[in-house]
């Protein structure tokens, strides 16, 4: 595995691998992986000839008064998984490599960017967007690889794969849970033991709400009204609503198409999201992770 940290590095090694017609899966995180990275990692491996990870904390995805300093990082575990995971190239720029002095042009995402977690993270999207397509046109994939767990950041990326006519397929992953429910997450390191213990009704709250969808129920504001019931015992529900997954409308009445219940909610100060798929025709899950957005 070569370990890269600056652009000219990484174009060098990847042109070679490009040259030599092999094909790049690329998995883009902010490091402290988990589980959840590592089954995104195992799917580009297994699709693609080789495979490119970025580690890199985002500054500009990240608000005033968020947690850009104290993120989880531990880079030694992370180049290790990515070792044994089998990565070729681990790309770990440091902020000044991405964002020179003078840096100054973004994506500016459209409504998408403002609904949901837009609405409590102004700019996020936006910070989210422009990484993304930087790296894009850096390590110029094949495949890139998503997780369902951030469904907001797959579909606008979706978006503007297709509005730019980016030459790249996106696939998204499910989220991978510990065997509890809690969807793993790198800012779960935040959370005390009795926090923890609480953050489980996001995940029973959302289970509970897909069963009685998977019974017949349709409503959204009843399922809506189910999750919540598990959700009393936060600090603040940001969100809990069910959404058309392609473009985060939110959805009210009967759910006649694929749409999503999509929760945020903050505790002990940890702002944590999570969300289920809700398919009337049992494909829900296919049709999130086997969507191709090239141009199409
Ligand atoms: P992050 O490091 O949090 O920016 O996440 C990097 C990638 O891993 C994103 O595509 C996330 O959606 C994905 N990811 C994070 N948590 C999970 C999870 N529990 N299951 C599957 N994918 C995940």
């Amino acid at each position: 595995m070569r370990i890269v940290r600056s652009i000219p590095e990484l174009r060098v090694a990847l042109k070679a691998v490009r040259d030599s017609g092999q094909s790049i899966g690329f998995v883009p995180t902010m490091g402290f992986l988990h589980e959840g990275h590592a089954s995104l990692i195992r799917q580009s491996t297994a699709r693609c000839d080789t495979t490119v990870v970025s580690v890199f904390i985002n500054p500009t995805q990240f608000g005033p008064g968020e947690d850009l300093a104290r993120y989880p990082r531990d880079l030694e575990r992370d180049q290790n998984l990515c070792l044994r995971l089998g990565v070729g190239t681990l790309f770990m720029p440091e902020p000044a490599e991405i964002y020179p002095t003078g840096f100054a042009t973004s994506i500016e995402v459209g409504p998408m960017g403002d609904a949901l977690c837009g609405q409590f993270r102004p700019g996020h999207f936006r910070g989210v967007a422009t990484i993304v397509t930087k790296l894009f046109n850096l390590v110029q994939p094949d495949l890139a690889f998503f997780g369902q767990k951030d469904l907001q950041q797959t579909s606008i990326i979706r978006r503007v794969v297709k509005d730019l006519n980016l030459p790249v397929d996106i696939l998204v992953a499910p989220t991978v849970r510990e065997a509890d429910g809690l969807a793993l997450s790198s800012r779960n390191a935040y959370l005390s033991p009795k926090a923890r213990q609480l953050a489980l009704g996001i995940s029973r709250g959302l289970f509970a709400a897909e069963r009685r969808f998977q019974e017949g129920e349709r409503d959204a504001g009843i399922l809506a009204a189910m999750t919540r019931q598990e959700l009393r015992g936060m600090d603040a529900i940001q969100y809990c609503e069910v959404v058309d997954p392609l473009t985060m409308d939110i959805l009210s009445g009967a759910v006649g198409r694929p749409a999503a219940l999509c929760v945020a909610v903050v505790l002990d100060g940890t702002r944590l999201i999570d969300n289920v798929l809700l398919s009337p025709t049992g494909e829900a899950a296919q049709f999130i992770s086997h969507l191709e957005s090239r141009e199409g």
